[in-house]
């Protein structure tokens, strides 16, 4: 199985956490590996690359303003984020 790690902001802990992306026939299986949040995408293959491709490009912009966010690269990495704006 093709697994994935990409920091993406969890719904459930609220944290910049590594997910765990395991990529199926009809899309993915997101995972955050801090609290355990789990959720599967449907699409194509090529759309779930490019989701994956996307939220990757979210994480680099968000780390300009947020550094902490380049440190999240191993499973169970996370960071709680103090609000900027
Ligand atoms: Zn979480």
């Amino acid at each position: 199985m093709d697994t994935k790690l990409v920091p993406i902001k969890c719904n459930e802990c609220k944290a910049w956490a590594v997910f765990e992306i395991n990529l199926i026939n009809n899309g993915a299986n997101f995972k955050c590996t801090h609290c355990g949040n789990e959720f599967p995408i449907e699409g194509t293959q090529k759309q779930t690359k490019e989701t994956i491709s996307n939220l990757r490009k979210y994480a680099k912009i968000e780390a300009q303003l947020y550094p902490e966010i380049l440190n999240l690269k191993n499973p169970g990495d996370h960071t709680i984020l103090s609000e900027k704006d």
